[in-house]
């Protein structure tokens, strides 16, 4: 049996606005029985690095917001704190962040709460039948909401592919202890003949874990953290993993993470894509390169799978914007995060959460107007 995504693209005029068309559609996606009156409803968003401009407008989340309240809920926007320093490595910091990118009450209408707190520690144990995990470590106050509206900015991802729902919820819940277990596997390592000592990954590691010694890169396994930061910094592919063994590893754990949330809420989630700005990377880091495509549409859906699967064939089934950093895969339906991330199978973990019973990769698309 297929699921049904919603969808709407940016045709618009003075009728009927993006932010009138983005009401209908998550209505129509299921808003009303998602939320039900008096729910304190966790609105699970990425605010952005700071330095990084291809997340989520603010003025699409006042939309969500408002239409959560239409419904009776007490909506709260919110993200658990990142395993690298960075501008989001703990509350205060993160809180100013979101702020600086847009995410002022008086921009969304909603308070702000960092899911796992101060420093990244305040979580649930959330048991989860896997085969890499059996308890996931999530930010507590999204395990705390009633309910979860997913948000996510769909485009590329070093480790993944691409990143969307699944991702936002699995690796985007987690604490600091839940995001070291998803990233203990990774591994990278330095390829020395490819390596020309520039110190740009050195200046870049979170966890002072590379150095240079005789010109070439070195890693110190006891301090790396297996962020994968350093694998994008270097623009000589000196660094790699067992792409093999450990993305497939790393894949499974983080639709194990996404499991424990989505499982422990039946009934009580929602998801929305934003397939705008598709940058080739994440929006971790402190800038964004052009986008591959065209801003295609926001979806919604109650299955996060499906809506994950028809997000990447929509991306996949445009052509490559002529000024981004694709080179090959351009044409309509050539896979552009295959063309991005070679080593990277990113329908593992489609694969691998349908078999968790999260959804399913089959759906049907259906307009919204
Ligand atoms: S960025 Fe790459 S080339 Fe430069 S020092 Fe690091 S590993 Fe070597
Ligand atoms: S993966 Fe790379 S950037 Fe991340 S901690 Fe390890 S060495 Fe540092």
């Amino acid at each position: 049996m297929s699921s049904t995504v919603f969808f709407i693209d940016f045709r618009a005029d003075v009728q009927s606005s993006m932010m009138a068309k983005l009401t209908r559609l998550v209505r129509q996606a299921g808003m009303e029985s998602v939320v039900r009156p008096r729910d304190l409803v966790a609105v699970k968003l990425h605010f952005g690095e700071m330095g990084n401009a291809a997340f989520i407008r603010p003025i699409y989340l006042r939309t969500l917001v408002m239409a959560i309240k239409q419904a009776g809920g007490v909506p709260f926007l919110t993200d658990a704190n990142t395993l690298y320093a960075g501008t989001r490595s703990d509350a205060p910091h993160h809180l100013t962040t979101a702020i600086q990118n847009g995410f002022a009450y008086a921009v969304v209408e909603a308070p702000l709460v960092i899911a796992d707190g101060l420093r990244g520690n305040s979580e649930a144990a959330v048991p989860v039948a896997g085969r890499h995990f059996q308890q996931a470590w999530i930010g507590r106050e999204i395990m705390a909401a009633d309910a979860l509206i997913s948000v996510a900015h769909f485009k590329g991802h070093e480790l993944s592919g691409f990143g969307g729902t699944l991702k936002n919820v699995g690796m985007g819940s987690a604490s600091r202890k839940g995001k070291l277990a998803m990233h203990s596997t990774v591994a990278p390592q330095v390829k020395a003949e490819n390596c020309i000592g520039c110190g740009e990954c050195v200046e870049h590691c979170s966890q002072h874990a590379l150095s240079l010694t005789d010109d070439k890169a070195a890693i110190d396994p006891q301090r790396c953290i297996g962020c994968g930061e350093c694998i994008l910094m270097c623009a000589n592919k000196a660094i790699e993993i067992a792409w093999d063994q450990e993305i497939p590893r790393f894949l499974e754990g983080m639709m194990e993470y996404a499991a424990a949330v989505i499982q422990a809420k039946a009934g009580k989630t929602l998801f929305v894509n934003f397939i705008t700005d598709v940058s080739p990377a994440c929006d971790c880091y402190a800038a964004n390169d052009a986008p591959i495509v065209k801003n295609i549409g926001i979806l919604a859906s109650i299955d996060p799978v499906a809506i994950d699967q028809a997000s990447a064939d929509l991306v996949n089934a445009e052509p490559a914007l002529a000024n981004g950093v694709l080179t090959k895969n351009t044409a309509p339906g050539e896979d552009k995060f295959k063309a991005l991330y070679p080593e990277v199978d990113w329908a593992l973990q489609l694969a691998y959460a349908e078999k968790l019973g999260l959804g399913t990769r089959q759906y049907e698309l259906r307009k919204v107007g």
